[in-house]
């Protein structure tokens, strides 16, 4: 056990309640990641909370205490997951495989937490499925009423289950799609999962994968949003504590790297626990995900990629060339937040949401504006925030070669993509 990184306990496991002693990694402080500065607020301070994640001794969740109130960070919330063609075509997919695996009919309830502007549930609704959508979001629930999908504007939890236990409804189908990782009372909202589910319902949730996080130094995915970050090991003991046995597990590509789980009552033996389940609990139990030491290292290997990144941002600046962003994404701005890079390195970035161009970044400043933006100025290099989204930016943004402009990407550390005098 590695004592170099302990420090006083700061508030307890929001899973077991054993006092945190271990830093996982400090990325300073830092200002809520999706709270764009409107010009009219430009010359006004906003507040900067610390970004310093733990990982507990006991049962080795890494976590971030919760230094800002939930309400404060979503009753506002700028991310409309229909902005991203990829995710649109990646929950037609899951409904697609959800109807056909689990048998759901027009006599089926799905219910889904954090359904943002109804992105997913459109799709059950076009097949008949009746769908319940539960967000805290006032501003993109309402988009999702404005698209016929019954929607609650509320936190999910024990309350909430036992609310709608008590109008007769119960899902065959509880969705929870990056959610997880954003509840501060996590054991309230995983026993209300379990009052919510039928006895032979199923729940399927995503989220980045620890895993994934700490080999290809996603550091970046740490916001004052996510609470919590999942080892497959870690999140099986943790529904497990509430009669839930996880029964499958996916591994996908998306942000960078996620689980799916599949899971079930305890008490519905009529599934088994999947040969991928017991595989990836073996592979992650050999990488070392049970020892309290292997989380000891990331830190370090955070301040290097910060070195690098700052490193390439100096020789091209200082070789006259432009830098600007794309993407305003929660990641961009703690990679921004935690580097210091301001607009003495990138110009401005660029983002296609109406809810994010015309402001400013929280902390640094930088401006974001609309992608044509790009083809007016034409920078030498284009600073890929979502970096998980690579691809489909370098298709959409393809004409940047006309000019010799090149894509980069800062994680896993950073990396030019794209010889573009050869392609133009
Ligand atoms: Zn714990």
């Amino acid at each position: 056990m590695s004592t170099t990184n302990s420090k006083p306990s700061e508030g307890t496991c929001r899973f077991c309640g054993q006092p945190l002693r271990h830093i996982f990694v400090d990325l300073g402080m830092s200002p809520i990641c999706n709270d764009m500065v409107k010009p009219s607020r430009l010359n006004e301070m906003e507040p900067f909370y610390p970004l310093r994640t733990y990982v507990c001794e006991n049962c080795l969740l890494v976590q971030l205490q919760e230094y800002v109130a939930p309400d404060n960070i979503f009753s506002d919330y700028t991310y409309f997951s229909s902005y991203s063609d990829s995710w649109l075509q990646h929950a037609k997919r899951y409904c697609d495989m959800a109807m056909e695996r689990f048998g759901l009919n027009a006599g089926s309830q799905v219910v889904e937490i954090a359904s943002n502007d109804g992105y997913l549930l459109q799709n059950f609704v076009a097949a008949g499925v009746a769908v319940l959508g539960i967000e805290p979001a006032s501003n993109v629930a309402e988009v999702a009423q404005q698209k016929g999908i019954p929607t609650r504007v509320k936190f999910f939890g024990l309350e909430t289950a036992r609310e709608l236990a008590g109008e007769a409804l119960q899902a065959d189908l509880i969705v929870g799609n990056n959610v997880l990782a954003h509840v501060p009372a996590l054991n309230d909202f995983v026993a209300g999962m379990k009052a919510l589910l039928k006895p032979r319902g199923t729940i399927t949730m995503e989220f980045p994968h620890l895993m994934r996080l700490m080999q290809e130094n996603q550091f970046d995915t740490i916001y004052h949003e996510h609470f919590s970050y999942f080892s497959f090991i870690t999140v099986e003991k943790i529904f497990a504590a509430h009669g839930l046995t996880l029964f499958d597990v996916e591994e996908l590509p998306t942000h960078g790297g996620s689980l799916r789980i599949f899971a079930r009552h305890a008490e519905d033996t009529t599934r088994r626990i999947s040969d991928a389940a017991n595989a990836l609990l073996g592979r992650e139990q050999e990488a070392g995900y049970t020892r309290l030491d292997t989380y000891a290292q990331f830190g370090e290997q955070v301040k290097e990629t910060k070195r690098k990144l700052l490193e390439f941002l100096i020789r091209v600046k200082r070789e006259g060339k432009t830098v600007v962003g794309y993407g305003a994404p929660g990641k961009g701005n703690t990679l921004l937040n935690y580097c210091g890079i301001k607009t003495d390195f990138i110009d401005y970035t660029v983002d296609r949401s109406p809810y994010k161009y015309g402001n400013y970044l929280p902390g640094s400043r930088i401006p974001v504006y609309h992608p044509d933006t790009i083809r007016e100025t034409k920078p030498d290099y284009v600073l890929i925030l979502p970096w998980n989204l690579k691809d489909e930016i370098m298709t959409q943004m393809a004409y940047v070669a006309e000019w010799g402009g090149q894509f980069v990407v800062p994680i896993p550390e950073v990396t030019v993509l794209l010889q573009s005098a050869v392609e133009a």
